[in-house]
């Protein structure tokens, strides 16, 4: 099932974790219609990146999320976070930073290191992380 023009619904619940642990991460009815907002944000990312946007992790169950050591208070349960890379524009602290300079909302959007983390959640606080440690640091902070 396509969500947008670039991003398909088995695109942003795969993950072989879930695979491996036999969980289903297939969700609910409404979770679909907000990955499909959440797939028009993602159309404006590759849009400003002019990549494409290869999805590590979007949405996951909370089975999922719990088993990949990720809080309860996660948006990946929400629907609204999406995990990604985009090889072809650059590394993810260059691609974490045309976002924060182009992109026209979000919620958050943190430099994992080897990812990007960005948030779709409606607060749309336009917080800005690095992950450090078991922390974070504010701003995008060069390893
Ligand atoms: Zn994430």
């Amino acid at each position: 099932m396509q969500l947008s023009i670039h991003f398909s619904l088995e695109e942003l619940i795969a993950s072989d974790k879930a695979k491996s642990l036999a969980i289903n991460n297939v969700p609910p009815d409404f979770i679909v219609e907000r990955l499909k907002t959440t797939a028009a944000h993602m159309e404006e990312v590759r849009d400003i990146l002019r990549s494409p946007v290869l999805v590590s992790s979007a949405y996951r169950c909370l089975l999922l999320n719990a088993a990949v050591g990720s809080k309860p208070t996660s948006d990946h349960p929400q629907g609204y976070a999406v995990d990604f890379t985009s090889p072809a524009f650059g590394g993810p602290i260059k691609v974490a930073r045309e976002l924060v300079a182009h992109l026209s909302g979000w919620d958050q959007i943190i430099y994992e290191g080897t990812w990007v983390h960005i948030s779709f959640n409606p607060r749309m606080r336009r917080q800005v992380l690095t992950k450090r440690g078991d922390g974070y640091l504010p701003g995008l902070v060069e390893k």
